[in-house]
């Protein structure tokens, strides 16, 4: 079906969308994405160009979103569930 999909998530902060593949993208590629929206931030490049401060920014703070809810729900939760 959309298995041309190049990325596994994308997101496109202005107009606050964001797409991903269900069958490749993790909780941490979709919630990555989610900070990017939430930071306002002018994404592109790679997950780990550690020297684009925004992406370090998304990867921190994307641990700590999936940390808390995690903590919150319990190791067996669905992070997807709550993006
Ligand atoms: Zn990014």
């Amino acid at each position: 079906m959309w298995d041309f999909f190049p990325v596994p998530a994308a997101v496109n902060v202005d107009k606050k969308i964001m797409i991903y593949n269900s069958n490749e993208a993790s909780a941490f590629e979709v919630t990555h994405e989610l900070i990017h929206v939430l930071n306002k931030d002018n994404p592109h490049g790679d997950y780990f160009d550690a020297s684009n401060p925004q992406e370090v920014r998304a990867n921190y703070e994307e641990t700590i979103l999936i940390w808390e809810i995690f903590d919150a729900n319990g190791e067996d939760t669905n992070i997807l569930m709550y993006l």
